[in-house]
């Protein structure tokens, strides 16, 4: 089996495999750690529902090494492959692999799958709540909606640790102030007077800390909104503990952990994620 050239250090991805149905097809990067990649199978595109994941991986020695990824873009649009917003684990165990990957490489791919979907024919406030890469399931449900003609209003909360980390930004900003789509756009930075962050003139914290305070002038409420949380666990947490405090039933507050609370990568502290 031929590999795809490495260092010594790195560890080897297998050009080909049983495993592989699916090929790397487009890769734009944001930074050196966040990029939009496009997955597509080899035969016929599967349908998925707006919110769902597909379980993306490659062989290295011998075993297929494989992670889920929120579907960011349309569900209405496949016949470019699903399109997934990443972050590179530099201690972690596949993104590492995935990020060494040329486009035209093979893949294993499976899905669609998860339960963190729209509720059907739900006309109250989407907020929309996410950390990070977290933002992915509400790209795609938003460019779902509008391509079915019937968007529904929203608010997209998302926090990143820097500026230039806010994927999705120009798309979000070009909607709000065009009128594509019926979104009020809220970003914030957690690490205001950084040298990254010099020209930032938006709100500054954790997206859990704007929560309230977005809340209140939005009058948003138990009766005319409903939650969906994407991201790190200990922002759902967070989130949702402020959101049941102010009287959201449990339903009506949707989430979706990209991993579990207390779990760091093996060399925890190498690449210390948006918070
Ligand atoms: C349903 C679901 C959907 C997901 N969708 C996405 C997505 O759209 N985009 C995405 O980048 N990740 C997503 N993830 C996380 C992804 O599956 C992997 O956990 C992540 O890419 C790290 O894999 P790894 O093998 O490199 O790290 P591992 O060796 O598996 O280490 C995992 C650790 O890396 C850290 N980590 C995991 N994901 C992230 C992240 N996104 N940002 C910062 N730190 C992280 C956590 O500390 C976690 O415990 C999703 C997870 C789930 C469960």
């Amino acid at each position: 089996m031929t590999e795809l050239a490495t260092a010594p250090a790195q560890a080897p991805i297998a050009a080909e495999s049983r495993f592989y149905n699916a090929r790397l097809t487009r890769r734009v990067d944001l930074t050196e750690s966040l990029a939009f990649m496009w997955v597509r199978f080899d035969g016929e595109p599967v349908m998925f529902e707006p919110g769902q994941y597909l379980t993306i991986g490659v062989e290295s020695n011998g075993k297929l090494v494989q992670r889920p990824y929120s579907v960011a873009s349309s569900a209405r649009e496949l016949h470019d492959g699903y399109e997934f917003y990443l972050r590179l684990v530099i201690a972690g165990t596949f993104t590492p692999l995935l990020w060494r990957l040329p486009v035209g490489h093979a893949m294993s791919m499976k899905g669609p799958k998860g339960k963190f979907v729209l509720e059907p024919d739900d006309d109250r406030i989407h907020v929309f709540i996410s950390s990070g890469t977290g933002i992915a399931p509400f790209i795609s449900m938003m460019k779902t909606l509008l391509a079915d003609g019937v968007p529904r209003r929203a608010v997209v909360l998302h926090g990143a640790s820097y500026e230039h980390d806010l994927g999705y930004r120009e798309l979000l900003e070009a909607w709000q102030s065009e009128g594509t789509y019926p979104v009020t756009y809220i970003p914030t930075v957690s690490r205001p007077g950084t040298p990254q962050n010099s020209t930032w003139a938006g709100r500054v914290g954790r997206v859990e800390s704007i929560v309230p305070a977005v809340y209140d002038e939005l009058s948003l409420t138990p009766d005319n909104s409903i939650a969906y949380i994407c991201g790190n666990p200990d922002m759902i947490t967070a989130v949702d503990a402020t959101l049941l405090g102010r009287g959201f039933p449990e339903a009506q507050v949707k989430k979706e952990l990209y991993w579990p609370k207390g779990k760091e990568p093996r060399a925890a502290g190498v690449n210390v994620p948006q918070p």
